[in-house]
């Protein structure tokens, strides 16, 4: 058994595991209830990050019974299972593709978006539906990106992993492979040398990883992730947004800043979805602008994130930017907000391309500028 295997092993796998310190129940209703619905995986060297069961660690993966208590939330918040045309695959956006090759993880987060799959026998992904998405790739020459997510590809065996990399590779129009992975930052054994001679050779391959909280970032798991950069693979990292682990700017900026140490560029700051067993981790929206506002300007801009709302029901990812830095578009004039709240007017160009609709003047910097301004500029800064 290889190491990584034996960490998960030696990992808390069940409720009756979990050490008396970590209890918890409420309403009469206890961790055993929870993991009834979702399971509990805290591999060992996870488990050796926690040093306070209500710290940030602590809290993405011990099990809360405010899990079960939550009722109204929807199981399947971004409409995944309508949008995925064959079991494994979503095909949401025009050019790429979600592909989720396996329901396991390095660890079982109690965030989850996913949680009504991950770790249950319902949600196997098998080897037949594997091939069946390869297969839907091909006969669809628009894709030109997939992202393997699941669950935790890199929970595949080596082979098993270059087997579905392969297939993917000899498809001519897919041009992108990407893998999602929380194994770095929570199982970083994993990334060994072979591992990282097989994945070069399916370039251009990039990971997105997945880092809350710079008490993630290791020795561990800082050599996994330069191990992965060594093998020329783009490292990008989405974060969830979540009470009580990371939502205060200094926690986020410190994270961002160490991740671009280890050559890893922060790429989504998700707003937690409304997930139903999950639905306890959201921040109002606001958190997230403000935290955003105060990262921009103030660190650079390596180490700043999109931050997206996932919009509910499958509208997809919408970015979301504080509204404070375009203050106003009007009369060829942008009015512009800088981070430290100073106010600057930058004349725009003229749209010349476009034939002014009111008034005469056609000049350059005339009325017609203004007019097409206005057009394009309709209600910005008047909210
Ligand atoms: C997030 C996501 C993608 C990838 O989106 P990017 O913005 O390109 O990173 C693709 N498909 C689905 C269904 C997604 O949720
Ligand atoms: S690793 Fe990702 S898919 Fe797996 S439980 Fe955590 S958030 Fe969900």
């Amino acid at each position: 058994m290889e190491e990584w295997q034996q960490l998960l092993v030696d990992g808390i796998n069940r409720s009756s595991q979990i050490p008396p310190p970590w209890k918890s129940s409420k309403e009469g209703v206890g961790q055993g209830e929870v993991e009834k619905t979702f399971p509990i995986r805290i591999n060992a060297y996870y488990r050796s990050l926690i040093t306070d069961p209500e710290g940030p660690i602590g809290r993405q993966v011990i099990p809360d019974p405010e899990e079960v208590l939550d009722f109204d939330s929807p199981v399947d918040p971004l409409g995944e299972d309508s949008d995925s045309p064959v079991p494994a695959i979503v095909h949401r956006y025009p050019d790429r593709v979600l592909f989720l090759v396996t329901n396991q993880c390095p660890i079982y987060c109690r965030y989850c978006t996913r949680k009504r799959m991950i770790g249950t026998p319902e949600g196997v992904v098998t080897r037949g539906e594997v091939e069946e998405g390869i297969e839907y790739i091909r006969t669809h020459p628009e894709v030109r990106d997939v992202i393997l997510s699941g669950g935790d590809p890199l929970m595949l065996k080596d082979d098993y992993l270059e087997f579905i990399l392969s297939g993917l590779r000899k498809i001519p129009h897919l041009e992108v492979i990407r893998i999602g992975s929380r194994v770095p930052s929570s199982l970083p054994q994993r990334v060994t040398p072979e591992l990282c001679a097989m994945l070069k050779k399916y370039h251009p391959l990039f990971m997105n990883l997945h880092f809350n909280h710079p008490d993630e970032i290791t020795p561990e798991s800082s050599l996994a992730c330069n191990m992965l950069a060594d093998a020329g693979i783009p490292l990008g990292c989405q974060t969830v947004l979540m009470k009580g682990v990371n939502d205060e700017a200094g926690i986020l900026k410190k994270l961002f800043q160490k991740l671009l140490t280890i050559r890893v560029k922060p790429y989504y700051l998700y707003q937690a979805d409304l997930t139903r067993g999950a639905n306890h981790f959201r921040t109002p929206v606001s958190t997230g602008i403000r935290i955003m506002k105060e990262l921009q300007g103030h660190t650079s801009g390596m180490a700043i994130p999109h931050f997206v709302i996932d919009a509910p029901g499958g509208g997809g990812k919408v970015p979301i930017l504080p509204p404070d830095y375009l203050v106003s578009m009007e009369d060829g004039d942008v009015v512009l907000r800088n981070y430290e709240g100073n106010v600057y007017t930058y004349p725009d160009a003229p749209l010349l391309d476009e034939p002014a609709e009111e008034e005469g003047g056609q000049g350059f910097r005339g009325s017609g500028v203004g007019t097409a301004g206005e057009r394009n500029g309709k209600g910005l800064g008047k909210s």
